[in-house]
């Protein structure tokens, strides 16, 4: 059974959130594995552009504190998105990151994008999955020494939640591993918007891209749809193919995680933030009310277990009046099956313990 740490968000003077935080940080066996002179990724989501929800970067600060004070050199670090936006590439990723307060003047680390400047670094790791045998993580991540995951934990439009187990894998894959999770179908050119640049002529690895009157042309005999010239396009012009239904699409979410806490194994720890519980996700440009009043912070070593442990708090948490879902909530099992009742969101649970036996049990220690 996983020890979950529980916070709740109580605070008072000689008591604060921050000296809490600190506490939960301490107990976790996880800071003492810590050796001197690793490096250590901090997993963050810098919130997009138009979004104020987003984990308040002054967690993050305390992580790396206590990270430094064992003598590591933390970095944080995100992969860059799939659609358009600002974190589609490296520049634009780290000037979102500066502009939402993830700077190394306020953090005190540096902010790397995960998958390199266009989005095309990554590496291949094994997973036996219905969909996948291979997760197509960022290369910038895997070659941490160890990972720490500050999760938001909130609603999503697609997978009904997210938290550990999102940011794990849609949050850890390179954009091409974010196409196969995401897509169904090869991407396509949008001519009226391609410059003729040829960064995806460059990208491609099978050769399926030519140049016909300076726009990208697309030969799917040979396209293997892995999603590289919709990483290195900068102008819209190359575009995704269609999204997977939705069941497969949380099947391949769980697939994806599977992979990246396999490969990490007992070097990664997962921190959820039940605060700010938005029905979008970090990635939605605008943050709506939150559906219910604030739970506290979860933290643990098996991210299945904790997204578990996030869900039952979150489900029973008071709803917020204002919320426009409020009609929705009844306090069930599942608070975001209520709020999207056409998702049903169990299913990644109940994929990780079919696919990959993975233990949801899970005893929760409330810290003070
Ligand atoms: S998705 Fe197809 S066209 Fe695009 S880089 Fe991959 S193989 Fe080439
Ligand atoms: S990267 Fe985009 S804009 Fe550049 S040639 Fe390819 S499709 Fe056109």
């Amino acid at each position: 059974m996983d020890e979950i740490l529980f916070t709740d968000m109580q605070a008072e003077f000689g008591n604060s959130l921050e000296k809490k935080f600190r506490k939960l940080l301490k107990k976790s066996a996880f800071l003492e594995s810590i050796k001197e002179g690793e490096l250590v990724a901090l997993k963050v989501h810098v919130g997009e552009r138009g979004n104020l929800g987003y984990v308040n970067p002054n967690f993050a600060r305390i992580v790396v504190e206590e990270v430094k004070a064992v003598g590591a050199k933390p970095f944080l670090t995100d992969t860059n998105t799939l659609y358009s936006g600002g974190r589609h590439n490296g520049v634009d990723h780290s000037l979102t990151a500066a502009r939402h307060g993830f700077t190394l003047a306020t953090v005190g680390a540096p902010f790397i994008a995960a998958d390199g400047v266009r989005g095309l670094d990554y590496r291949e790791v094994a997973v036996a999955g219905r969909h996948f045998k291979k997760a197509k993580l960022a290369g910038g991540i895997l070659q941490a020494d160890r990972i720490i995951l500050l999760n938001h934990f909130k609603g999503h439009i697609e997978a009904g939640f997210g938290g550990a187990i999102k940011n794990l894998s849609m949050g850890c894959a390179s954009i091409a591993g974010k196409m196969e999770q995401h897509a169904d179908s090869k991407p396509k050119v949008k001519s009226e918007n391609c410059t003729g640049c040829r960064q995806c002529y460059w990208a491609c690895p099978t050769g399926a891209i030519s140049m016909e009157e300076n726009k990208a042309v697309i030969d799917y005999e040979l396209c293997i749809g892995c999603g590289q010239c919709v990483a290195a396009c900068n102008y819209e012009a190359m575009l995704a193919g269609d999204s997977a239904d939705n069941q497969s699409f949380i099947q391949k979410v769980t697939e994806y995680a599977f992979a990246a806490a396999d490969y990490f194994g007992d070097r990664a720890y997962y921190i959820n933030f039940a605060i700010n519980i938005a029905p979008d996700c970090d990635c939605w440009p605008a943050n709506d009310v939150p559906l219910v009043e604030d739970v506290g912070i979860l933290a643990g070593g098996n991210p299945f277990a904790l997204d578990k442990a996030s869900l039952d708090l979150v489900s029973q948490a008071k709803a917020h009046r204002t919320s426009r879902h409020y009609d929705k909530i009844r306090g069930g099992h599942n608070l975001f099956q209520e709020v999207y009742p056409d998702i049903h969101s169990d299913t990644t649970f109940e994929y990780a313990i079919q696919q990959f036996n993975v233990s949801l049990d899970y005893k929760l220690r409330q810290l003070k």
